[in-house]
């Protein structure tokens, strides 16, 4: 049973709401109770952790480790991704996939590209793009690429109407999720302007040899059914001291994806944000994406 299913049996006044038997055990009273994430402290986190390592040990037979590292001092992160270098490709989607631990059946990908045939109108018409493109070879002649994933914005609407702010802005700037405490009510997904939030609809498939077993508590450990989630930059990785790169900047084999921090006047993506026309998608919706797109050829 999910919190969502929980909490419906308990808004219908299920006495004594039972379990289901192999549910029925300490550690799933604890998981509906524990607190928010924002509001326990480190002795609590390192509880929360604990038990979860416990559980994924007993579902999956393997030891998944999971980080609760804060956010960096000084740090916000930004993303940026040259159009004119991208060949639609899907690595980065398929890269992300197993970084993060996404279902595979039914399938999440938290990056679409989007294809547009050159001339064609565009950005402002993202709906109507191609998602689906299947060439044998990419880059299709007269044809250009758009990656979309969460634009990890400012002011993000998501957060907003969250009845259970399960999901929130971290300091660097990731807008997380606590899979814990989502309710699975999905007010966030029709909120999001850039169809950036997927919805766990079946228990969550990840072949076992293939499990990321370095997770992080907002990031990649396993989801459950029921439960939103979306791309956090890889907070898995950025938070990492060095930290790393997300895994779609990584397996790109063009080198179209930046990554930094914009609060570095010398980073890579502030030097671009500097020095490229860039854009930000659905501008006039002030959500300020950290997220540019520019053309550098
Ligand atoms: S891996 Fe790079 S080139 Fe390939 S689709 Fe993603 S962004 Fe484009
Ligand atoms: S892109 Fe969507 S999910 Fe990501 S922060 Fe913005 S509104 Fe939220």
């Amino acid at each position: 049973m999910n919190r969502r299913g929980f909490l419906k049996s308990a808004a219908l006044g299920v006495g004594g709401i039972l379990l289901p038997a192999k549910d029925s055990d300490a550690s799933v009273w604890e998981a509906f109770f524990q607190k928010h994430f924002r509001e326990m402290n480190d002795k609590e986190k390192k509880d929360v952790v604990a038990r979860l390592e416990i559980e994924y040990m007993q579902k999956y037979k393997k030891r998944i480790t999971v980080k609760s590292t804060p956010a960096l001092p000084n740090v916000l992160y930004g993303y940026g991704l040259d159009l004119s270098r991208c060949i639609g490709c899907r690595r980065c989607v398929y890269a992300c996939v197993t970084e993060n631990n996404q279902s595979r059946k039914p399938q999440i990908h938290y990056i679409t590209v989007l294809q547009f045939k050159q001339g064609e109108k565009w950005v402002s018409d993202l709906e109507e793009a191609k998602k689906y493109y299947n060439a044998e070879e990419v880059p299709e002649a007269g044809h250009f690429y758009m990656p979309v994933q969460c634009q990890q914005c400012e002011r993000p609407p998501c957060v907003k109407v969250c009845p259970t702010q399960a999901t929130w802005k971290e300091p660097d700037g990731i807008v997380v999720v606590d899979y814990n405490w989502c309710i699975g009510c999905r007010y966030c997904m029709a909120a999001c302007p850039y169809g950036a939030r997927k919805f766990n609809w079946g228990e969550p498939e990840i072949p076992l040899d293939e499990i990321n077993t370095e997770t992080h508590y907002l990031g990649n450990r396993p989801r459950l059914r029921g439960a939103v989630e979306k791309c956090t930059f890889c907070v898995q990785r950025v938070r990492e001291n060095p930290g790393r790169y997300p895994a779609c900047v990584e397996i790109c084999p063009v080198g179209a994806r930046k990554f930094g921090n914009l609060l570095d006047p010398n980073s890579e993506i502030r030097t671009l944000i500097e020095t490229k026309r860039v854009f930000r998608l659905k501008e006039e919706l002030n959500t300020q994406p950290k997220f540019y797109y520019f053309f550098s050829l």
